[in-house]
């Protein structure tokens, strides 16, 4: 015993100069195995019920407040008269506020009166140590409920934002499917107008080939694909050099070739032909071509593209339509589990704000479903609340 030398408690110190005193007698709540625990309580009660009154026992109860010391954390007022119909009206607890109201003086030298309101004091925290017991029993699951009430409210807001969120992504990757889809198009007709780059063309070549009779020629043209005179009509000569050509049809008057302009020294007998052979050729329009590569690139890019927008907002409509119903699901547990909670109260400001965004969306479709979803939500909400048999507007 480490207090050996101290003989006086806190107790007598505290009241060695009063007669009338006594230990108080705390029926301590003992709750073997029950681990010390925190506990939220919310007093409900009418005016006179009696919540400051046991919220001053208890401050008490706890805090070894006496008749002499009353602990008062609710003060009442000092002089007033102790209104006795609340013990009748708290049934189950006794509970007296004399002590919190009424000057202490009255019982500091009254036996008589000291004796009464003792048994009072004594009997309220008895009641208090009471109503714990109960309390730790009971708290648990009386919370809960609350608890859950308030997960389930908090669920559907915060769904409310995500659907909002998702809402404002499809808008974005809608924007981004029409302007990818526009650019289809517009590469699309790019495509088109530089789709003939190839171009025909015929080319008219000429050939010398070999025949079976003799034609005149020259030396110096037969080369450029000139021959002088097909099939000459003079007897043929091996030999060249000499006047004989100038007999030929090809000479002219001044003595010079029609076809190739020489002399008839330079003219000889071959046995050949000129041929004409028209070749059509392909030819690539290299500019134009680039030009449609370029367009087809990105028509291509911007179809990949459109397709993959097309499918995200696939996937975002169905996650956004999946939290509605998640919404409409969490709405009904609730009302189950809280038949009273006012969703058109709780859910106005929510339901405001997801129409002024659904105000905002560019396509047709998309407001169209936003807002029915909307609707139904709205209505969702009015139907829960009408079930709680009251009117609203
Ligand atoms: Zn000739
Ligand atoms: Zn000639
Ligand atoms: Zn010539």
């Amino acid at each position: 015993m480490r207090n050996d030398n101290n003989n006086q408690s806190d107790y007598g110190t505290r009241n060695n100069d009063n007669d009338f005193s006594h230990k108080p007698t705390r029926d301590k709540i003992d709750l073997p195995g029950t681990e010390p625990r925190v506990f939220k309580i919310l007093l409900l009660g009418g005016t006179g019920t009696g919540k400051s009154t046991i919220i001053n026992t208890m401050t008490n109860y706890f805090l070894d407040g006496t008749l002499d010391e009353p602990k008062i954390v609710i003060p009442s007022k000092y002089y007033k008269v102790t209104e006795k119909g609340i013990v009748e009206i708290l049934q189950i607890f006794y509970m007296d506020n004399q002590a919190f109201c009424t000057n202490p003086e009255i019982w500091k030298d009254d036996e008589s009166e000291r004796h009464t309101v003792q048994f009072h004091w004594d009997k309220s925290i008895k009641t208090i140590g009471n109503l714990l017991k109960e309390i730790t029993k009971l708290s648990a699951t009386s919370t809960q409920a609350f608890e859950n009430m308030r997960d389930f409210r908090n669920k559907i807001k915060s769904e409310i934002v995500k659907v909002t969120q998702d809402i404002a992504n499809i808008q974005k990757v809608q924007d981004a499917l029409d302007a990818a889809q526009k650019a289809l198009q517009k590469t699309g007709d790019q495509k088109k107008s530089f789709a003939n780059y190839t171009k025909t063309e015929s080319i008219k070549l000429k050939k010398i080939v070999r025949v079976d009779y003799h034609s005149t020629v020259c030396t110096l043209h037969l080369t450029k694909d000139i021959v002088c005179h097909e099939g000459c009509g003079l007897s043929e000569v091996t030999v060249s050099g000499t006047d004989h050509f100038l007999s030929c049809y090809c000479m002219g008057s001044n003595q010079l070739c029609k076809e190739c302009g020489c002399g008839p020294k330079s003219h000889f007998h071959d046995k050949v032909k000129l041929v004409e052979e028209t070749k059509t050729m392909n030819k690539v329009l290299e500019d134009m071509k680039a030009q449609y590569d370029n367009a087809n690139q990105q028509h291509q890019k911007y179809s990949s593209d459109a397709n993959n927008y097309q499918s995200s907002l696939a996937n975002l409509q169905a996650a956004a339509n999946a939290k509605y119903e998640y919404i409409h699901k969490l709405c009904l547990d609730l009302s189950k589990i809280c038949s009273r909670f006012n969703f058109v109260d709780e859910l106005h400001a929510n339901i405001e704000s997801m129409r002024q965004d659904a105000r905002t969306i560019q396509n047709i479709n998309l407001r169209k479903n936003a807002e029915m979803e909307i609707q139904r939500l709205e209505k969702l909400a009015n139907d829960l609340s009408l079930k709680r048999g009251r009117t609203f507007k």
